[in-house]
């Protein structure tokens, strides 16, 4: 029996044989065969959609999805309200909806909270079922309603994204400034158990990192605190953190208590103009450009300069859902190609992402482009530039906005 491509590659089962005498019993079953069956039948009816209905298929299916969602989350208010999940032999209803509902810890945890805050505030299932907000949303925000703001902070919610409710959040909530600290983290030998970073960060505070791995490489944390102020907290190298103490040494007359953010804000001011005056041909004193040769694919410094003002540095594509919020990967798009003579004038440039000036640089030429950028369509996190650079000058402009 052949199974789908994505069961093949679960580690357990490529562990073949490992695989325990019930998992093999389910996977050979006829009811299997039925579940890929429809998978595949599934999968066959949406390729046929045009383009129109597949994109109104997809709503359809998102509204329907938020709505279930929405009717699971008022069920699982009133299992929890009854407890029922004690007779089902759960201590929990954390445990109920894992263990039973087969939901995954993630899942579990932002139903249970969005249930827990339907049953203060009813009006979230309408929220969530009309998608004005999300289980995310509504997981940020539960700690901070109370029956007298809730109404006008849901409201302030809609359809914002995580990191703008997080700044909601803080205007609700404002939170005192963390103080600056610079601490280095173990870096004893690794023992065979890897740590959990909390368990490394908890461990440092009582004392007890000895036996600790090297800290794992976390993501960098940026949260606000309070309308205007943030918290960053960072990894760094022992190089840029020999850089932090030569820039407080040399600093002393101006920062005498060499604090690191006064120093983070000095250094990104200087970062940016450079990135500025390299990317942008930003300066104060703009020169008059030479003339553009008509073949040359340069684009003035002072267009681009026109161009990123204009476009207030993020992708101008509109689509039929609007325009594009993209702010990064961004590159100087030529509207009329500069293969079929268009030329480098403020008019005629505008910026688009990477993702966007494919698709345009495809729309265009449609047949012309070569078969590296049919197969091989720009993602929205970045591309290898090996791929970018085969790509022939005259069927797309890319003349980025970037290193
Ligand atoms: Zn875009």
């Amino acid at each position: 029996m052949a199974f789908p491509r994505d069961f093949r590659e679960r580690p357990d089962a490529r562990r073949g044989a490992a695989l325990d005498r019930a998992d093999q019993r389910v996977l050979a079953s006829p009811k299997m065969g039925v579940l890929q069956e429809r998978m595949t039948t599934s999968l066959t009816s949406v390729a046929h959609l045009s383009d129109q209905d597949l994109l109104s298929e997809v709503k359809v299916a998102a509204a329907r999805e938020r709505k279930a969602t929405a009717r699971i989350i008022a069920l699982l208010s009133q299992l929890d309200a009854r407890r029922l999940y004690l007779g089902e032999g759960c201590s929990s209803l954390f445990a109920y909806c894992t263990q039973v509902l087969r939901l995954s810890e993630h899942a579990a945890y932002g139903r249970i909270e969005a249930a827990r805050l339907a049953r203060r505030f009813p009006i979230v299932l309408d929220l969530l079922t009309d998608g004005s907000v999300t289980l995310t949303t509504l997981t940020l925000l539960a700690p901070h309603l109370t029956p007298v703001n809730h109404r006008q902070v849901l409201s302030d919610a809609r359809h914002k994204s995580k990191r703008e409710v997080e700044h909601l959040v803080a205007r609700v909530r404002p939170q005192a400034a963390v103080p600056a600290t610079v601490r280095k983290l173990p870096s004893q030998k690794a023992p065979e158990h890897s740590v959990p970073p909390a368990a490394v960060e908890q461990r440092v505070h009582t004392g007890a990192a000895r036996a600790l791995s090297p800290p794992a490489i976390r993501p960098a944390v940026v949260v606000p605190l309070a309308p205007e102020y943030y918290k960053v907290q960072f990894t760094v190298s022992r190089d840029t953190h020999d850089k932090l103490r030569r820039a407080q040494d040399l600093l002393r007359h101006s920062i005498p208590d060499g604090d690191p953010a006064a120093i983070f804000d000095r250094a990104l001011t200087v970062l940016l103009s450079d990135l500025e005056r390299a990317k942008l041909a930003a300066t104060e004193r703009p020169r008059s450009s030479r003339p553009t040769m008509i073949r040359s694919r340069h684009i003035p410094a002072p267009v681009r300069r026109a161009v990123w003002k204009r476009d207030g540095g993020q992708c101008a594509f509109v689509g039929t859902h609007g325009r594009c919020l993209e702010r990064g990967f961004l590159e100087f798009h030529h509207l009329e190609p500069h293969a079929v003579g268009g030329p480098a004038v403020v008019e005629n440039i505008a910026l688009r992402c990477r993702a966007h000036n494919v698709y345009e640089a495809e729309a265009y030429f449609g047949e012309r482009l070569p078969l590296l950028v049919r197969e091989a369509p720009a993602p929205t996190y970045g591309m290898p530039n090996s791929v970018w650079t085969q790509l022939p000058a005259c069927s797309l402009d890319h003349s980025a906005v970037r290193d």
